[in-house]
């Protein structure tokens, strides 16, 4: 028997710095992803597409607005009145959450697919 818990604790432990590696393994190609994003020469395009690009990106997911920035590609001005938009046409649930990009507590967006009605409605930019 302990053989058996002494190769359980060795497997624990491989699986352990398997997973450390591919932790470090995925922190590396998100930070290529970016790079190649700012570094393209293809980004530019702007417009109707940024709508369905910041509302997907928002679907089901809190996300404060730099981060919504960052992930999108859409500066943050940009972006804000993107909001402004999306709010007009369907739910955005807006409110002081953790952000599910950085983690911080800031306040949030989301496009709630969940059937519940948004926190409040966005009228004007939020002044969090
Ligand atoms: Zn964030």
């Amino acid at each position: 028997m302990p053989y058996r818990t002494a190769a359980l604790i060795a497997h624990a432990a491989t699986l352990h710095a398997d997973l450390a590696a591919l932790c470090v393994e995925s922190r590396a190609l998100i930070e290529h992803v970016y790079a190649r994003r700012r570094a393209s020469p293809f980004r530019v395009i702007r417009g109707g597409s940024d709508i369905a690009l910041v509302t997907s990106t928002i679907t089901d997911a809190n996300l404060c607005l730099a981060c919504i920035a960052r992930k999108t590609g859409v500066p943050v001005g940009q972006v804000n009145s993107l909001l402004l938009v999306i709010a007009r046409t369907i739910r955005l649930r807006i409110g002081p959450h953790r952000c599910g990009a950085c983690f911080q507590h800031r306040g949030t967006f989301s496009v709630p697919t969940d059937g519940h009605p948004a926190t409040r409605l966005l009228r004007q930019p939020p002044d969090f």
